[in-house]
């Protein structure tokens, strides 16, 4: 995906406004003698900004339109050090109800659903950025915030609730405990809208088949207006993002360069008509890619694929970035395997190998299973590793999921 001109006018009026409010990016910016971008060489040579930059401006460094039209302000916790404050205007928490309201509008849902609500309430950009689109849309919310699942389910049962927007975990609680109370033919939920963390396709298949609801990823961060700048649509072929909204690019987080459109790689966002607080190439850790090409729904909005994991655990193996989470979900389609495994990588006569260790939960052919598996990871990742199974039991166990990768070539 390249910049269109439109967009890197956007970006430029942007800076403009940043440099105005004297703003912490404002001054960033100026710094790197970085005023205006004509052209997208100008627009590679932006710096990047990062959660520790937003940690810096506390409490209200990042404010660049003027006090008298911030109307809220967010705030996404960190778990260490200082929290990150996003002030909006009334304007964008309007386009924030557009974009969301655009997502369920993506998910087939209308005016004439029942919206239930469990992401939090409060200085979280969550409950209130599903709320604010729902009214958008016109349906009906229920702001039922996190937690109470006595509660939850009683609503559900009574209002009739449709749709359920809520974190994956919860919504696997909900449905085990609908399963448990036998109380199915009461509910009438149609959709899940799941705010997009990396959630495994067994605990999507569980959820999908003990509700019997179509799920949609939504995506979305506290410092990017929150959750509603992306979402699936009923084709499941990956995240449209609203384009007309923000702009995004997949860097590798190594080197900070792009990557061709269908490589994995670090989602980076520059918002284009913020006002209260404009994020110019915002490194988001999330890891995905471009998908190319166009989508069967006919949709313009390009689109990327479900987050893969964090780049903290990227590794860069025969030139190619590679990341747990894509052997994990190989591994989680056989049912010869069970969930541990092991990656060691090393480097032996000029090049770099990678070994899988898995273990088998039966009496399988080890090597035709070692063979398949090696097959099925190369679709993924485009080379072939060398997979060795072995009994249950033989691969240590941790709790800690960078564990079960070992490096040696750099030991
Ligand atoms: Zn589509």
């Amino acid at each position: 995906m390249q910049i269109s001109q439109k967009q890197l006018e956007q970006v430029n009026d942007r800076i403009k406004a940043l440099i105005a409010s004297d703003s912490f990016y404002g001054k960033k910016l100026e710094e790197a003698g970085m005023t205006e971008v004509k052209t997208v060489e100008d627009f590679l040579k932006l710096p990047f900004s990062e959660k520790k930059d937003l940690r810096d401006a506390y409490p209200l460094g990042l404010m660049t339109a003027p006090e008298e039209e911030i109307v809220r302000i967010h705030s996404s916790s960190g778990t260490t050090g200082k929290p990150v404050i996003i002030p909006y205007t009334a304007k964008d928490v309007d386009d924030w109800a557009i974009m969301f309201k655009r997502c369920y509008e993506t998910a087939g849902i209308t005016n004439m659903d029942r919206i239930q609500i469990t992401p939090g309430y409060g200085l979280w950009t969550a409950g209130i950025g599903f709320q604010n689109g729902a009214e958008k849309l016109g349906a009906m919310v229920i702001p039922m915030g996190p937690g109470n699942t006595e509660k939850q389910l009683e609503m559900m049962q009574n209002l009739k609730s449709t749709v359920l927007c809520s974190t994956s975990s919860y919504a696997l609680l909900l449905a085990e405990e609908i399963e448990k109370r036998g109380i199915k033919q009461n509910i009438h939920l149609k959709k899940g809208v799941i705010g997009s963390e990396r959630w495994s396709d067994k605990m999507r298949q569980r959820i999908h088949e003990s509700l019997g609801i179509e799920l949609y990823d939504i995506y979305g961060l506290t410092e990017i207006y929150g959750p509603g700048i992306g979402i699936n649509c009923e084709h499941n072929t990956g995240m449209h993002y609203w384009d007309d909204y923000i702009y995004l690019e997949i860097i590798d987080p190594k080197t900070g360069e792009p990557v061709p459109d269908g490589e994995m790689g670090e989602i980076v966002i520059t918002t284009l008509v913020k006002e209260g607080a404009p994020l110019i190439r915002y490194r988001t850790h999330d890891l995905s890619r471009i998908i190319p090409g166009e989508c069967p729904c006919g949709r313009k909005f390009p689109r990327i694929d479900v987050i893969m994991g964090r780049t903290d655990d990227m590794m860069k193996i025969k030139g190619v970035n590679v990341f747990p989470s894509q052997i994990e979900e190989v591994l989680g389609t056989f049912k010869e395997v069970n969930s541990e495994y092991q990656i060691r990588i090393s480097h032996l006569d000029g090049k770099d190998t990678m070994r899988i260790y898995v273990e088998t939960t039966g009496d399988n052919d080890f090597n035709a299973l070692a063979q398949r598996i090696a097959e099925k990871v190369k679709s993924v990742i485009g080379f072939t590793p060398i997979v060795k199974i072995v009994e249950v039991g033989v691969l240590p166990r941790s709790m800690k999921k960078t564990a079960r990768v070992i490096d040696e070539r750099y030991e």
